[in-house]
């Protein structure tokens, strides 16, 4: 068991350097990870306008394919008002030419409306680029940054992490997986130290003969307040 305190210490040891380790990289990949999201929103938006853009240019297209139609016809029916042969036929394609007129007013209507909202979707789309391109700077920016940081720390932190490897197989299995859920529950330290009868992190007294078993280090005991693995160095001073 003494030697199961041993390896936890070291364990420990070895946490406490990958967190310094990850504290120097900071907020920097929570940062990075923001300003990625939001340039993805950014370039979604400006494609969705790109796409009402296109769309809006076939419909207004479309409407000025069929006014050319639609004139065309009524040029056909006012030269059929010449040939009529009486005022029944006159009379037909004189509300033939009315409708078609109307509609081509219709039309005409629409394809003003067409322009006016490509006129907005276009000034939509272009007030995103600027947004879009300084998003894009912000990225690369703090890419570099923490490209630079993780270059610096990478090595250190491979080297921490099989050394945690090999030291965890001497830990037993449940003691290992208490020791973790101390650890990110207590703000990575899952070990404390007797020290002058008290516990060396939260200071709370440890009562004497819970201090006598914790020094006989041949089992686990918990501080009662804040719940971390009591140890028991022998150079440590005890009373
Ligand atoms: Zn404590």
């Amino acid at each position: 068991m003494r030697n199961t305190f041993n390896t936890l210490m070291h364990l420990q040891e070895i946490d406490r350097q990958l967190a310094t380790l990850e504290s120097v990289k900071g907020d920097l990949p929570q940062r990075l990870e923001a300003i990625t999201e939001e340039l993805e929103s950014k370039q979604r938006a400006r494609q969705e306008k790109e796409d009402a853009i296109r769309e809006t240019v076939t419909a207004q297209q479309q409407a000025r394919d069929e006014l050319v139609l639609m004139r065309e016809r009524l040029k056909k029916y006012q030269s059929q008002l010449y040939q009529v042969k009486n005022n029944r036929e006159y009379d037909a394609i004189t509300i033939e030419i009315e409708n078609t007129e109307k509609e081509a007013d219709a039309l005409d209507y629409k394809i003003l409306e067409y322009e006016e909202s490509l006129a907005k979707l276009q000034q939509e789309r272009d007030a995103l680029t600027p947004v879009i391109e300084e998003l894009a700077t912000r990225r690369t920016e703090n890419q570099e940054i923490l490209e630079k940081t993780l270059a610096t720390t990478r090595d250190e932190e491979q080297k921490l992490l099989l050394e945690r490897e090999e030291t965890v197989k001497a830990v037993p299995r449940q003691i290992l997986s208490t020791y973790n859920r101390i650890r990110s529950g207590r703000g990575g330290v899952a070990l404390a130290l007797l020290r002058d009868g008290a516990c060396s992190e939260c200071s709370s007294r440890i009562p004497p003969q819970r201090g006598l078993e914790i020094r006989q280090m041949d089992k686990l005991y918990l501080c009662e307040v804040c719940g971390r693995i009591m140890i028991w160095l022998p150079e440590a001073k005890n009373t």
